[in-house]
């Protein structure tokens, strides 16, 4: 993403950008061209007990864990927050969101409405979220099936559960339709750009307008 290197200099707090929406709708393709359009962001690895399907990548996509190690590190307060979806359990791990935040550097996380209730109940200032939405549920069926990761049994379980995570959309900053691609990754970088010049997320405003104001004009 262009910016002016003046303005890149002026010191701000960085963004914790959640991305949800029902499975299939998205969210990973658009994070993936995030991640590689604009470097500044880092994704949030999770901890998952599912299984690792045949694409991912161990410490990648996922920290695949057993159902033990996962309560170990909930019990451990390892985690910011953690969800049961689709019958296996999902978390964010803590450590790397506090580094983030502390060295002021942007954040990506994908996951559910459960998770992102609970990531603004601890970062409200921090967090920007968007609810992405399917076309149509027919469209929604169909990229489940195309993606060809699930068995039908688990698409059909992932279908059904669209409905309930639908259902949350109003408590979203930003709702985008990924009807198409480019267009709804247009949307969200729009989005990202609008809120890195929020005022309140630049500290680094207050001597730059000092820097301004003291400036000597022959
Ligand atoms: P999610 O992470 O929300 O479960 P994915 O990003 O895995 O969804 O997308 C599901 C499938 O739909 C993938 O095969 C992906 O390539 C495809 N897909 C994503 N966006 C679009 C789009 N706008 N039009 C058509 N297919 C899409
Ligand atoms: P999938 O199994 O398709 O990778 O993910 C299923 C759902 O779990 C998605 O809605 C995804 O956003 C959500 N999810 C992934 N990681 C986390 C997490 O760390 N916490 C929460 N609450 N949900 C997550």
């Amino acid at each position: 993403m262009p910016s002016a290197p003046i303005d890149r200099a002026i010191r701000r707090r960085g963004l914790m950008l959640v991305l949800s929406s029902p499975s299939g709708a998205g969210k990973s393709t658009i994070s993936r061209n995030l991640l590689e359009s604009d470097t500044s962001f880092e994704l949030s690895i999770s901890v998952t007990t599912r299984a690792r399907r045949g694409s991912e990548i161990d410490g990648r996509h996922y920290h695949f864990r057993t159902l033990r190690e996962f309560e170990s590190m909930r019990d451990n307060d390892e985690l910011l927050e953690w969800a049961e979806v689709h019958g296996n359990f999902y978390a964010t791990p803590r450590a790397p969101v506090e580094r983030a935040l502390s060295e002021g550097r942007d954040m990506l996380f994908d996951i559910d409405w459960q998770g992102a209730e609970q990531m603004r109940d601890k970062m409200r200032a921090d967090i920007v979220s968007i609810f992405i939405l399917p076309p149509t549920m027919r469209e929604l069926k169909g990229r489940l099936r195309r993606r060809a990761e699930d068995t039908e049994a688990v698409i059909g379980a992932r279908l059904a559960n669209a409905r309930a995570e639908i259902e949350h959309w109003r408590d979203y900053d930003y709702v985008v339709v990924n009807d198409d691609l480019d267009a709804a990754f247009a949307q969200v970088e729009a989005v990202i750009v609008a809120e890195r010049l929020r005022r309140d997320r630049r500290p680094g405003l207050f001597d730059f307008v000092q820097g301004l104001l003291g400036e000597k004009l022959d």
